[in-house]
């Protein structure tokens, strides 16, 4: 069995609509795959729609969190996937539509700002991009690289879209703590993504998962490819010690980045088998 437990669709900053990724994935030879699009669920009845036979859908999400350390240190931004939740739970829902409206107020003040500066790219422009999307930095710079700014998307991230850019802008994100404990109300299953990608900007220390573990987080996203060898033999050993499972996916953006579905890692059927025994909300289709 070939299990990519992580993928985005035009739902929120990947290129392929939900029906594209399914097929994709099946032509991928993927036998499940996970649609895990940015603080949304809507992508889930077009990919379900157009499931080709052989491939079951794992409808989940990824949340965006934030660390705040108990003795009130520095906050870390970081992801977490929920699988199989329940869509129509009232506060899940509640919170997603809250988390979708502060990316597009911040995408458009990050937006303004440049175009305040004479970069040349406008709102309305952006606003086309993200359009039924849950809007993000990647819409940003997919308008740097019409406009001819920037060569490719990950110019944009490396230049203007920086973390450290003057035009940069931090989300308003759930805390970690009550993301694990509203996926798993919402009867899903919590698992950390990429919780060492450190390409990405900082990451947070083991107590903070021991934290999240505490709070009911059901896994760690181990095999990802923003995760290289010594950090991944650190979680197996950390999963293993907290009694939390191992999931491996391709974090597939379609051509927002370079990793193709299936082509990252996959999830173990023990750990997929038991990541579904832990769901109430929602169950796979196939
Ligand atoms: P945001 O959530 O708006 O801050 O944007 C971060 C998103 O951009 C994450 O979901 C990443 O998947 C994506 N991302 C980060 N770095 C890159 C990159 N170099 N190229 C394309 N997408 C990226
Ligand atoms: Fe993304
Ligand atoms: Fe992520
Ligand atoms: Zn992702």
């Amino acid at each position: 069995m070939r299990i990519d437990l992580h993928t985005h669709s035009t739902a929120s900053d990947g290129t392929d609509s939900p029906a594209g990724l399914v097929a994709a994935a099946r032509a991928a030879g993927l036998d499940v795959v996970a649609l895990t699009d940015h603080d949304t669920t809507v992508g889930w009845a077009a990919a379900i729609d157009a499931l080709p036979a052989g491939l079951t859908l794992v409808g989940g999400l990824e949340l965006s969190c934030r660390w705040n350390p108990p003795d009130g240190g520095r906050s870390t931004e970081l992801h977490l996937l929920g699988y199989l939740v329940d869509p129509a739970h009232p506060e899940l829902a509640v919170t997603l539509d809250a988390l979708r409206a502060s990316r597009l107020g911040r995408a458009e003040r990050m937006t303004d700002r440049m175009t305040a500066d004479g970069v040349p790219i406008t709102w309305a422009q952006v606003a086309r991009l993200s359009e039924g999307a849950s809007a993000g930095r990647p819409h940003i710079a997919r308008a740097l690289v019409e406009a001819g700014v920037v060569g490719s998307v990950d110019e944009a991230f490396a230049t203007l879209l920086n973390s450290r850019s003057p035009y940069h802008e931090p989300k308003e994100d759930l805390d970690a703590l009550d993301g694990v404990r509203l996926v798993t109300a919402a009867g899903g299953v919590p698992v950390f993504a990429h919780p060492l990608a450190r390409s990405r900007g900082r990451v947070v220390g083991d107590d903070a998962v021991t934290a999240m573990a505490a709070a009911g987080l059901a896994g760690l996203e181990i095999d990802h490819p923003d995760h290289v060898e010594a950090d991944r033999e650190h979680l197996r050993g950390l999963a293993a010690d907290l009694g939390l499972l191992a999931t491996g996916s391709s974090d597939y953006h379609g051509t927002n980045k370079r990793v193709r579905v299936g082509g990252g890692g996959l999830t173990a059927p023990e750990a997929y088998e038991a990541l579904v025994a832990r769901s109430s909300g929602s169950r796979p289709v196939t």
